[in-house]
């Protein structure tokens, strides 16, 4: 059998395995089957050239065209993902577990794909908040900008995911326009390389945004400066190391952790056996423990019921666990596959020993069980084993000590409050579930344990057909966790993109904002239009052009004509003495919707044009009443333009509607499609 080399891929250049190079075996016949790792790495060239060429590249790209180039390497790696099957069942995944770790890993680029081109702007500024007002003329705002770091994230994961643990720091990471270096974890290198192969070959990536360390980063984070980041996932101890560099201290290099955690699941009181939800709780618990042989960062390690259904919830296990059949993962009939490694399965061996001391093993025996299609020893398997911890509060071992493999805890809680402090006894975990179909119960759960956990699940008969699982994090929700669990936060949307950048607050002119944010400001000098601009296509629109339509006077017959014609003849409109008795008005007023529909009445220019849809309102604010008698006038602005799709863009418009005094009467701003 051949031996892969794993190579290094650096400043645009493969490097093969050289001198330090670690031997890879196989998770199922513990043969040899790839090696690792070249000190002679130049690990200077590779943060130069990502720093150099990668940066520059990205940041000439803008977040639409970076969450374009996404979406095309997640179509790239879905027409390739056999290949990454087919290397994966070394690792001892089963085909279920590539579900999770592949196809996962690819769907997180399709959703901050389409997050970036739906919530991030089409430019390269993205701000956050509104404007700051603090002068008394309007002469001098602020506003909030982010923008792309100007180093490389470094980005080092751990061995159980090899390609989502991957992805799911990479999308974000090159939407927010930084080139990064990623480091798996040498153990599942192999497919991390086939993956990272698979996009450099896609041609989808500008020069210097991916790297590959393959092996150990030498001394690349004594190297770091202020515009790198490090985004880490592996062990506690590997974390404080790492975050411990003396580099990253001085420099305040950005470090993100995500590590061990005691993840806990409860029963809730009221899911009594026979409920739907206690049936729920065991298929959770079991899947948890069984996925990737428990070797996920937010497997139930903690199993919390209430103390008169322990033993209902030991036999339910019991009975499904049974049909759990291990052995080789590329068979189809296997359920579960093998651990990483032996060294991997020794160390859960050594932590089922501490857990030992405080808990009984109740359900599998490591010495005695079955595998099939491959050899139990050579390989590394191991069953599911539940323990039982009869006196969860004077234990401490079982709330902080991690089996990572496929390991459970069940103890029994007195009450929910309890229930909640036993969650809490991890110190920090990624995710706590909750398995409950009372309202009241989620409060409790959300409120008391919300503080201790990056994240909380909670299912029942309702949500039970489409919820994701307990241990899936989505790209949409942060992943990560206080204290234990590293202290860090992943993904979570658009918030994940900003890890990779900074954020600046930029004080000046209302003209000095909005030409740095390509948004209108208020106050900022008005452009005149050449032309009415619904006349005017997308590409001719330029932000802050504006025009101020005619007045136009309101009566009492048009109150009255509104009111009858919709049917809102709410009393502030209809009746003089009834509205005077409300401390917003003088007299009868004007209907919000009919100042609106008023306003477009104004500024429409109605021939067919570039104008294609009006798609929605946003932010509308009605600040003063306007009686029969007085008149309005509107003035539109281009606020915000963002290209949708090869033939029309999205133009945000800021609408103000004044009285005849120029008083503010209303504000909002209007969408609609505009052709290019
Ligand atoms: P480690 O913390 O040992 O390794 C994680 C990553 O850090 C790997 O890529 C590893 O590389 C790298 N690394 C280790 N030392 C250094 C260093 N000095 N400089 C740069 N990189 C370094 O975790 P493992 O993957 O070995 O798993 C060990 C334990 O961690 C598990 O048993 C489990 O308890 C926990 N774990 C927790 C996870 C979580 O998300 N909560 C996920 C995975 C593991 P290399 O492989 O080359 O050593």
């Amino acid at each position: 059998m051949t031996i892969m080399d794993v190579s290094s891929y650096a400043a645009g250049e493969w490097v093969k395995p050289g001198a330090g190079a670690r031997n890879i075996a196989s998770a199922v016949t513990g043969e040899v089957i790839a090696t690792a790792g070249n000190d002679s790495l130049d690990v200077q060239a590779m943060l130069d050239h990502a720093r150099n060429v990668g940066g520059p590249n990205l940041r000439k790209m803008g977040f639409h065209e970076r969450a374009k180039m996404l979406k095309a390497l997640g179509q790239y790696l879905t027409e390739h993902k056999q290949k990454l099957y087919d290397i994966s069942f070394a690792t001892g995944a089963t085909q279920g577990d590539h579900g999770f770790d592949i196809d996962g890993g690819i769907g997180t680029l399709y959703v901050f794909a389409s997050k970036g081109r739906r919530e991030l702007p089409d430019g390269h500024v993205l701000l956050d908040g509104d404007v700051e007002e603090f002068s008394r003329h309007g002469t001098f705002k602020g506003q909030h900008i982010y923008t792309p770091m100007q180093g490389v994230a470094v980005h080092i994961n751990a061995y159980n995911f090899p390609v989502w643990g991957m992805l799911e720091k990479l999308a974000p990471t090159l939407l927010g326009g930084m080139p990064a270096i990623v480091k798996p974890a040498t153990a599942t290198s192999y497919v991390t390389e086939l993956c990272v192969k698979l996009m450099l070959d896609s041609g989808l990536l500008p020069e210097g945004a991916l790297q590959l360390v393959a092996g150990g980063t030498g001394d690349m984070l004594d190297r770091l400066t202020c515009q790198d980041v490090v985004s880490f996932t592996g062990s506690a101890d590997t974390a404080l190391k790492l975050r411990s560099t003396p580099a990253i201290l001085q420099n305040a290099v950005r470090f993100t952790a995500e590590a061990d955690s005691l993840n806990s699941s409860i029963l809730g009181p009221d899911a009594e056996p026979g409920s739907p939800e206690f049936d729920l709780f065991v298929k959770e618990v079991q899947r948890e423990m069984t996925v990737k042989a428990g070797q996920k960062c937010t497997a139930i390690r903690r199993i919390l019921a209430p103390e008169a259904h322990v033993e209902a919830v030991i036999d339910a296990l019991r009975e499904r666990l049974a049909k759990n059949v291990i052995g080789d993962p590329a068979n189809e009939a296997t359920r579960m596959g093998a651990l990483v490694s032996t060294g991997q399965r020794a160390d859960v061996l050594e932590k089922i020993a501490i857990l030992g001391t405080e808990a009984e093993r109740v359900i599998g025996d490591p010495d005695n069980f079955e595998v099939h299609g491959a050899d139990r020893e050579k390989g590394a398997f191991l069953p599911p084993m539940l323990y039982h911890c009869a006196n969860p509060d004077a234990a401490t071992k079982v709330h902080e000590t991690e089996a990572f493999g496929p390991v459970s805890t069940i103890m029994g809680y007195r009450d929910l409050d309890h229930a909640i402090d036993l969650a809490n006894r991890g110190q920090g975990s990624l995710v706590t579930s909750l398995i409950s179909n009372d309202p009241d119960t989620a409060i409790k759960v959300a409120t008391g344990a919300g503080a201790y956990h990056g994240r909380i699940y909670i299912n029942n008969r309702t949500s039970m057909k489409e919820a994701t699982g307990h241990g899936a994090p989505l790209p949409h929700m942060i992943h990560g966790g206080p204290g234990r669990a590293g202290g860090g936060e992943e993904m979570g949307g658009i918030r994940g993109v900003k890890h990779f950048m900074q954020r600046t607050a930029i004080q000046g002119s209302p003209d000095m904002l909005q030409a740095i944010g390509n948004q209108f400001v208020p106050g900022a000098t008005e452009k005149p239009v050449p032309a009415h601009p619904f006349t005017r296509t997308f590409t001719d629109l330029e932000i802050g052009e504006t025009i101020t339509t005619d007045a136009r006077q309101i009566t009492l017959d048009d109150i009255e004509h509104f009111a009858t014609f919709t049917g809102d003849t709410f009393y502030a409109h209809m009746d003089a003495e009834a509205a005077k008795r409300n401390p917003f008005f003088p007299d009868r007023v004007a209907h919000g919707y009919l100042l609106l529909s008023f306003a477009a009445g104004l500024f429409v220019e109605p021939n067919e044009g570039p104008v294609l849809a009006n798609t929605g309102l946003d932010d509308l604010r009605f600040m003063q009443p306007v009686v029969a008698g007085d008149s309005i006038h509107v003035k539109l602005t281009v606020k915000r333009k963002t290209r949708r799709t090869d033939a029309y863009g999205e133009v945000r418009w800021h609408v103000t509607i004044l009285n005849q005094d120029e008083a503010l009467v209303a504000t909002y701003t209007l969408l609609t499609m505009n052709a290019y």
